[in-house]
């Protein structure tokens, strides 16, 4: 049996990274078969509570208020229509929903009281709620865990190597202390990154070497494929060939063996044998439903089809971990503590991010 090791160096990742294909798929579906069923795959639905405005420079995403997109900003959702959401997506066979907002980090006050409120609504549906809402503090994560929060996703994106190319606004640092803070509550973490945003194969092995020595390791690591936005800084970067994916999803099957790894972003580009090479090298969770936050995604029927086709099943809702007691706000332990936390905020320029700005501020 392999066992979640964490002590993997960026040299051992590559030389599974760039195994002979047949030998790489060999390896991770042996891995994966040892510590997952696989014919299941986890089905999340991810809900964009908040969109756009936001004042982070991630060089990828079309919410970030400098670039010029089309994406329509919306203010933070009711309970109740995220509640309507929530009903829509478990009758399509969700047993998540991953509510993202465009924040560069939380802030105690109504609206992450009006978030908390509905984690306690999701989590009373029986669906485990997941929340990316930018850095957290320990205290914020804990009031999340009394709310019946499942999961807290916060991507590390890249490598540390790479992310001064990617993101201005704040540190690789910044992002591993948030995963610690949500590691201080007892909510599990989600974390991974996207590939196809110019990086060297080094900087995929090395952030998968940043996820794998984190112990625990992650409990879901999304892998995405860069949908290149008009009007962000990354608007000409060409797609990555399928096999780029497979051997990714592949690699983190083999470095993080209990995790549930998600195909993420860029699914819309993949054909259903691309996607079903991924489930054999040890994907096993996707994202449904016809947009993710704020790009195309295959619409749910499709994706049925597809289980249909491959004898897949959607995993139920707490099989992995019991569902989190939900405390409502009367009884809970942790008040607002209005702390201002100092996240770092590197301020380098990154030269496709300061262009990107600029032709907003012409157009
Ligand atoms: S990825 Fe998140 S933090 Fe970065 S610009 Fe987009 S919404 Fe903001």
């Amino acid at each position: 049996m392999n066992e979640e090791r964490h002590n993997w160096t960026k040299e051992e990742i590559l030389d599974i990274y760039n195994l002979p294909m047949m030998e790489l798929l060999y390896k991770a579906a042996t891995i994966h078969r040892e510590h997952h069923d696989p014919n299941t795959v986890q089905v999340s639905t991810l809900l964009s509570i908040k969109t756009g405005g936001c004042p982070e420079d991630c060089g990828y995403c079309p919410q970030a208020a400098r670039y010029h997109t089309d994406i329509e900003g919306n203010d933070l959702m009711t309970v109740s229509h995220v509640k309507a959401q929530a009903l829509r997506a478990k009758a399509s066979g969700s047993s998540r929903v991953c509510m993202g907002a465009a924040w560069r980090n939380v802030k105690d006050g109504p609206e992450f009281n009006q978030v908390l409120e509905m984690v306690r609504t999701i989590n009373k549906l029986d669906m485990e709620v997941c929340c990316t809402l930018g850095m957290i503090t320990e205290n914020q994560a804990k009031r999340l865990a009394e709310a019946g929060l499942y999961a807290y996703n916060h991507n590390l994106d890249t490598s540390e190597d790479y992310y001064k190319d990617v993101i201005s606004t704040r540190a690789f640092q910044d992002r591993l202390e948030t995963i610690d803070n949500v590691r201080k509550s007892n909510v599990t973490v989600c974390s991974g990154g996207i590939i196809g945003m110019g990086e060297k194969l080094e900087d995929r092995a090395g952030m998968l070497v940043a996820l794998a020595t984190l112990n625990p390791q992650p409990e879901s690591v999304p892998i995405n494929a860069l949908v290149a936005v008009e009007g962000t800084p990354m608007e000409d970067m060409e797609p990555i060939p399928i096999w780029d994916m497979i051997r990714m999803v592949a690699t983190t099957r083999v470095v993080m063996p209990k995790t549930q790894v998600r195909l993420s972003a860029g699914r819309t580009e993949m054909s259903r044998e691309g996607q079903a090479m991924c489930f054999f090298a040890g994907a096993n969770s996707i994202f449904a439903g016809d947009k993710l936050l704020t790009t195309p995604n295959p619409d749910v029927n499709e994706d049925m089809e597809m289980f249909r086709l491959l004898g897949l099943q959607p995993q139920k809702a707490f099989e992995k971990m019991p569902q989190p007691k939900t405390l409502d706000e009367e009884e809970s332990q942790y008040e607002a503590i209005g702390e201002r936390p100092k996240w770092s905020r590197p301020g380098h320029t990154i030269e496709r991010n300061e262009l990107a700005k600029q032709k907003s501020k012409s157009s």
